[in-house]
């Protein structure tokens, strides 16, 4: 099947040719990441990027956010990709040329790989205008990793001014580079924050302290990957369709706001990809504190600070750019799942409530090179292989879609 008039095998072969470029914004960007809400110069590298491969840009949408617009020759549908910029208060630990250059700052989550790729579609992309319907937004977005710059960007009119009928967004992740991974429906987990102080006069504050995170983490019904062998077992689930959509994961951190003593107050989040589990949840949070709190004789204060839902794709969209990730020479395998990963959020689901939307997941792992670290680690690497995959998955996946998507 082939519904493009580009054929897939030319899309990837262009994709390869811009290999050394990918490759050289990519490591440009992981020698100076920038942390959420703070991503100025990533920004402006990717709008004059844009502006140069003749997109309409729009610049500090929603705080560091970047929009550029690529109008197709034909008339149809409006696309939105999304590529988040932000890195993480993570010292990176790495022998590579092109390590972190800021200390304790890293793209331990890939997202200088999503701007090099959205830019490397745009490019190609822009090439291909005369087989282009509709048109397609370059979404560039600020602070994904603290979960407000897609608020942000909605907020700031994003959504209502271009009105997209479908939105896509990549993410790399420790499957084997050569695969993608997609969700048919349920995707990602949901998050809601605890804040937790404790008050205990005369007591024990950091044993109660201590007792009342283990407690609250044994809620768990999962544990969480640490490396790509535990990612690649959890993704089999997935495939399989098991128990991981009713997953619950309690994490607990201590609070490390300014004037504050850690051991007083407690920060919890709590992931789960089905939300009607939440009452419960809460409940059972509760009940934990409560025995807790007891056996020291001391009391402690809760409250939900912060909510950001669990991630669906749009099967119909799903199904729709199939073709696409199955056709792409590069592609070597796509898996389809039906249970949802329980552990990571994304505020990409706060356009997916309102715009049909699909999350892939990108394979850059590779333990033949030692590659093989899971999200948000000190040595978390990708597979630069996977920069051209990738590349090639977002331009076939919309050029494909202006076609078919109405
Ligand atoms: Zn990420």
């Amino acid at each position: 099947m082939d519904t493009t008039q580009v054929p897939f095998s030319d899309l990837f072969a262009e994709a390869t040719a811009l290999r050394e470029t990918l490759v050289a914004l990519r490591r440009d960007l992981h020698v100076h990441p920038e942390l959420s809400g703070d991503e100025r110069r990533t920004a402006g590298r990717v709008a004059s990027r844009l502006r140069e491969l003749g997109l309409e840009v729009e610049e500090h949408v929603g705080g560091h956010g970047v929009v550029g617009v690529l109008q197709g020759a034909h008339p149809g549908p409006t696309l939105a990709y999304r590529a988040d910029m932000d890195a993480l208060p993570v010292q990176e630990i790495s022998d590579r040329s092109y390590a972190s250059l800021v200390l304790g700052v890293s793209h331990a989550c890939g997202h200088d790989a999503h701007v090099a790729m959205a830019l490397g579609a745009a490019e190609l992309l822009a090439g291909l205008r005369n087989d282009l319907h509709g048109r397609v937004l370059f979404v560039f977005q600020p602070a994904e990793e603290s979960l407000d710059g897609a608020r942000a960007m909605i907020e700031a009119g994003l959504l209502d001014r271009y009105t997209p009928a479908a939105l896509l967004a990549l993410h790399v992740s420790p499957l084997q580079v050569g695969t993608v991974g997609i969700a048919e429906d349920r995707c990602l987990a949901g998050m809601e924050e605890f804040h937790v102080r404790f008050y205990a006069p005369g007591g024990d504050l950091e044993a109660l302290f201590s007792e009342a995170a283990a407690a609250l983490q044994a809620l768990s019904t999962h544990e969480g990957p640490r490396d790509a062998a535990q990612f690649e077992a959890l993704a089999q689930e997935m495939e399989a369709g098991s128990e991981l959509d009713r997953a619950v994961f309690v994490s607990c951190w201590p609070n490390l706001d300014e004037g504050e003593t850690p051991a007083h107050h407690l920060l919890v989040l709590a992931s789960m990809a089905d939300f009607d589990l939440r009452p419960a949840l809460q409940r059972e949070i509760r009940r934990t504190l409560d025995r807790v709190v007891d056996r020291y004789g001391a009391t402690y204060d809760l409250a939900v600070t912060f909510v950001n839902p669990p991630l669906r794709n749009a099967p119909a969209l799903v199904a729709a750019i199939r073709p696409a990730l199955e056709h792409l020479p590069g592609v070597e395998r796509v898996r389809l799942f039906r249970d949802p990963y329980p552990f990571s959020h994304e505020d990409l689901a706060l356009y997916a409530a309102g715009v049909p939307t699909a999350f892939v997941w990108l394979g850059t792992a590779n333990a033949t090179r030692g590659i093989a670290s899971i999200l948000h680690t000190p040595d978390f690497d990708i597979d630069e292989d996977a920069l051209v995959t990738g590349t090639g998955v977002a331009a076939a996946a919309l050029l494909h879609l202006s076609k078919v998507w109405r």
